[in-house]
């Protein structure tokens, strides 16, 4: 058991939104929160990350900073996403390394996984095929980023771990008109049809296609348990273990939203993978399990889009 109590834990990309959960749910724990501005600190910088960390001298690390978007912005800037986020990892990791941090975790992303992986997707089925073309430079840097903590602890010892959580959604998401994933995207179009009076609102693909969808502060208390109770090379699903249909999940954030008129599927647009869905029993097997419904945790998502608590809510 890795005890957070009296404990400085730096929570790096504590802006976004699974490092900002995080924040959140550290505030119930005894333990003290470090967090460095963009401004104070270029995490592709080496030389910088390693004064800040040989200065701040953090006992835990959570690592959820990393340059993210969707299949557009993948498309568009590539040679970023590959780079900042193999950045991002290396400079963390070697000046943890270097500095002693006694644990380490790090965020990576259901994307690792082969593109026809069989459902549901476990551990062991990484590297086993071909990944998703559209985002591949993304999921190659996340799949490097968990060799490099598996090779940390198999070298030297270093209690680094990695997580690699489901589809995500909650305060602090990105509701960009192109960029954003699907819960973004559905509580922002349906809130203003809301408001417009539309009498239809356009939903992407046929509705067929299975998704999990787990709520950002569920992500960060699993985050927390596994800190103080999982120790082990490789890495663990995070998920709800349950996954719904797009257009099941259109009518539960359709509800939230309190928008009740008429859902359109527009099949021009692509519906990506049939189905992604994680197998999750090794981290249930741990005793951790999703304790937000669905209804909560977009309502919650919804009340802060509300509030500007957002990203690009224009
Ligand atoms: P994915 O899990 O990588 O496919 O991520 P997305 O969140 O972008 O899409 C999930 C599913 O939701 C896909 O089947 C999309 O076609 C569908 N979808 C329906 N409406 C929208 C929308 O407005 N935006 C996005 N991004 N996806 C949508």
């Amino acid at each position: 058991l890795f005890d957070l109590r009296g404990k400085r834990v730096f929570v790096v990309g504590h802006k976004g939104m699974v490092g900002s959960a995080i924040v959140r749910r550290l505030a119930s724990e005894d333990c003290e929160v470090v967090i460095a501005d963009r401004d104070q600190l270029d995490l592709t910088r080496q030389n910088d990350v390693e004064e800040f960390i040989a200065k701040q001298r953090p006992d835990a690390v959570f690592l959820a900073a990393g340059r993210v978007g969707g299949i557009h912005a993948n498309a568009t800037y590539p040679a970023q996403f590959i780079l900042e986020n193999l950045q991002i990892v290396a400079n963390v990791v070697q000046s943890s390394h270097a500095n002693r941090v006694g644990k380490l975790l790090y965020l990576g992303s259901s994307c690792i996984y082969p593109k026809h992986a069989a459902q549901p997707m476990r551990e062991d089925m990484l590297l086993t095929g071909q990944l998703e073309p559209t985002n591949e430079p993304y999921a190659v840097a996340k799949i490097a980023g968990i060799k490099l903590c598996e090779s940390f602890r198999r070298q030297y010892g270093d209690d680094f771990i990695s997580v690699m959580p489901t589809n995500l959604y909650g305060p602090g998401d990105n509701y960009h008109r192109q960029n954003s994933h699907v819960p973004a995207a559905l509580i922002r179009r349906f809130h203003e049809a809301k408001l417009a009076g539309d009498p239809q609102v356009v939903v992407w693909g046929t509705g067929r296609p299975r998704r999990e969808f787990l709520a950002v502060d569920d992500l960060a208390d699993a985050c927390v348990f596994l800190m103080k109770h999982y120790s082990d090379i490789g890495f663990l699903n995070v998920g709800t273990g349950q996954d719904v249909t797009i257009g099941e999940f259109a009518r539960v954030v359709a509800d939230v939203v309190g928008y009740t008129d008429e859902l359109r599927f527009d099949t021009s647009r692509p519906d990506g993978a049939p189905q992604k869905l994680l197998d999750v029993s090794r981290l249930t097997a741990l005793g951790w399990r999703s304790k937000i419904p669905l209804r909560d945790g977009l309502a919650a998502a919804y009340a802060d889009f509300l509030a500007g608590g957002g990203r690009n809510i224009d």
